[in-house]
């Protein structure tokens, strides 16, 4: 259960570059929310702030209520995916699974639980001992899902999760995200460059231009507006 309210977010870079300007959202639990958007249009930079992998210049973020400004990364109930998977190589897939609750000092019978759990959902059990090097593209992805799954966290922040795969893989990763949001109803914010996972994925979609809000609203209002 997750609501996150962003309030004139806003990012200065280096005292003088704007990338995010009086960013306002409000997301509701369980919602999907994509953020679609030209190269260097914020995007990442509002979901490294959710995340606090980076400060906040001006406004506020509350999960539930909660201002999470100087809440550090780790104390936020966040799991995020990446574009570029970042698995650790000399690692199986169980160990890079397990890695993010080993750290959080779980108890290795609720790690293997856990690990196992979210290896079934994602089809990964049979690669549990491989590691990332004898995967495939999609199934390394799915590994940097997994990895978000058993953190068992409140919200999803995923960054072009599937811009290296191929075409194919893409359309295919797609649904299989939608289907997990269906199953674990976790709030998610999605971001994307690609109109049609925009299209395709959200419940509601935030197209973004030089850090502001240009539209919001479903892909059908956004898409059919004027
Ligand atoms: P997007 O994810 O939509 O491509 P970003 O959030 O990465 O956009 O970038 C938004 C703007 O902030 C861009 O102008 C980018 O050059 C700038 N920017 C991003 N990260 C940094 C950084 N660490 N230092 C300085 N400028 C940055
Ligand atoms: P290593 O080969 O270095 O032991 P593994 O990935 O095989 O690395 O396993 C690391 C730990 O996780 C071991 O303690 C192992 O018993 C446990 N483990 C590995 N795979 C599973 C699994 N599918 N279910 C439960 N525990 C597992």
């Amino acid at each position: 259960m997750a609501n996150l309210k962003l309030q004139q977010l806003t990012k200065v870079y280096n005292k003088n570059e704007i990338a995010v300007k009086d960013f306002n959202l409000d997301i509701k639990d369980k919602e999907f929310i994509v953020f679609v958007g030209p190269s260097g249009c914020g995007k990442s930079t509002i979901l490294r702030m959710v995340a606090g992998l980076e400060d906040i210049t001006h406004g506020e973020l509350f999960i539930d209520n909660q201002k999470m400004n100087d809440v550090s990364s780790k104390d936020r109930d966040i799991a995020m995916v990446f574009q570029n998977y970042a698995l650790y190589p000399h690692m199986t897939v169980y160990q890079n699974m397990a890695f993010g609750l080993k750290m959080r000092k779980q108890t290795k019978t609720e790690i293997e639980r856990r690990v196992n759990e979210a290896a079934a959902i994602l089809g990964l059990k049979p690669f549990l001992h491989r590691k990332p090097a004898a995967l495939s593209g999609g199934q390394r992805q799915r590994v940097a899902l997994g990895r978000a799954i058993v953190r068992d966290a409140n919200v999803f922040l995923m960054d072009e999760p599937l811009s290296s795969l191929d075409a194919k893989l893409r359309v295919q990763m797609r649904s299989e995200i939608i289907s997990l949001h269906s199953r674990l109803q976790t709030t998610t914010i999605y971001v994307t460059h690609d109109q049609t996972e925009a299209m395709t994925m959200a419940t509601r979609l935030v197209v973004l231009n030089h850090g502001q809000i240009q539209q919001i609203g479903t892909p059908k209002e956004v898409y059919e507006q004027p």
